[in-house]
């Protein structure tokens, strides 16, 4: 076990001014201190994030784009501010590619109703891995249901990982799209999307990115990738909720039908006639959620002011030593073994049912997730109803994780 000292200062990161930063952290839960490792739900927010919602409605809240007043200039070069952080965040061509959601959820419903219904008809197929999230598989259900197209399914192996030859020989002339998610959010497997991509792009096929996992903890480069979609969830990165991101090639949104009609999305409107605002415009209809859309740039830079190779090295050495203290428990299982994985570690244990055992830690201060983390289809496969998740960040500690395996322990003997 490392010491204190070592645990707080990995890979250039200080760990100990890092949770300084979270004022939640700091607070005991059931006369415990809190052990929050429940960040595939929802991270932290930082103070700086925080702040920027204060300073945002104490300073300057005024709606955006159509006021000429002070306020009202200073909301929407705020706003807009953001928007140029996300580019360069995750190296898009153009802010204009750059399209505020309400999360990864709302994107994929987005990209489901506009380049779906424009694109995909009778006969042809949407491929989606067996580790989506609901989210990533009702909305093309939906679309499939509406206009007669068809939902195929890539397997996956004991260990959690995509079977790419089967991908491989999924793909025909037929294939519209591919949604594939980045990290699985059950399991923590790092997908090889880069590959899936160019095998989609070889038949023409496009490529939609589930990066809600993906976005805190790995690069995302939307130049290298090379995907035609890419969604995430702000709050999962530090950010506010209700903010997400879409990103999306220029000559695809520009040709995709809007999404919700209403102001802002409109160049003019006649009761004959309506024609459609530039992107990013045309998909954000009426008066998005600016307070937190502007508290987004100081959530990135949060994570840029430690690096996200840094990050993904002390994650990944976190996620090792729980991997292998879990281990010490005979009668933990983990579900999810992938060799490219990061920050989810996933298990069961002989006899205890999933919900009690994330009770008895709550009990504990330890917030750990329960229950099948809407991937029923893949519980299926793993023939279980769900699993205790730990999901960890980068304000977590060794000293952590030996809290959480104490206590699994204690309740492993409880439960001989
Ligand atoms: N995809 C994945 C992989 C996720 O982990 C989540 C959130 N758990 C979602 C999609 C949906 O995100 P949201 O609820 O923020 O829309």
């Amino acid at each position: 076990m490392s010491s204190n000292y070592e645990t707080l200062n990995k890979h250039g990161l200080d760990i100990r001014k890092i949770r300084a930063e979270f004022p939640i952290l700091h607070q005991q839960v059931n006369g415990k201190p809190l052990v929050y490792f429940d960040n595939a739900a929802t991270t932290q927010k930082p103070l700086r994030v925080i702040e920027a919602l204060t300073d945002y409605y104490s300073g300057y809240n005024a709606n955006i784009h159509r006021g000429i007043h002070t306020l009202a200039e200073k909301a929407t070069s705020a706003f807009e501010e953001s928007r140029r952080a996300v580019k360069e965040f995750m190296n898009a061509p153009e802010a204009e590619e750059i399209i505020f959601t309400y999360g990864t959820t709302d994107g994929i419903n987005l990209i489901a109703s506009t380049f779906g219904r424009a694109n995909i008809g009778e006969g042809d197929e949407i491929i989606i891995s067996s580790m989506e999230h609901h989210s990533n598989i009702v909305p093309w259900q939906m679309l499939c249901e509406e206009t007669g197209a068809k939902l195929k399914i890539i397997p996956i192996n004991d260990r959690g990982e995509i079977v790419f030859e089967a991908f491989e020989k999924m793909l025909s002339e037929r294939t519209r799209l591919v949604s594939i998610v980045h990290i699985s959010n059950s399991l923590g497997t790092i997908n090889p999307v880069k590959a899936v991509i160019q095998k989609a792009h070889e038949y023409g096929a496009k490529v939609l990115i589930d990066g809600a996992q993906a976005s805190a903890h790995i690069e995302i480069d939307m130049q290298d990738l090379d995907c035609d979609f890419y969604v995430f969830s702000m709050h999962k990165l530090f950010g506010p909720t209700g903010t997400g991101i879409l990103y999306g090639k220029r000559p695809l949104l520009e040709a995709m039908p809007p999404f919700r009609g209403g102001g802002e999305m409109i160049k003019e409107v006649t009761f004959e006639k309506t024609t459609y605002n530039d992107i990013p415009y045309k998909f954000e209809a009426g008066t998005p959620n600016i307070g937190d859309v502007v508290a987004i740039k100081r959530a990135l830079e949060f994570v840029e002011a430690y690096g996200k190779e840094n990050i993904s090295k002390y994650e990944d050495e976190l996620l090792q030593y729980a991997n292998e203290r879990l281990q010490t428990i005979p009668s933990v299982k983990l579900i999810g073994t992938a060799q490219n994985k990061i920050s989810v570690v996933s298990f069961i244990m002989e006899g205890i049912h999933h919900f009690d055992i994330g009770m008895m830690m709550d009990a504990r201060g330890v917030a750990l997730r329960t229950g099948h983390h809407c991937t029923q289809p893949l519980m299926d496969l793993f023939n279980i109803e769900g699993t205790v998740r730990a999901s960890l960040s980068l304000y977590n500690t060794f000293e952590e994780i030996d809290i959480m395996v104490e206590g699994l322990k204690n309740i492993a003997e409880r439960f001989k």
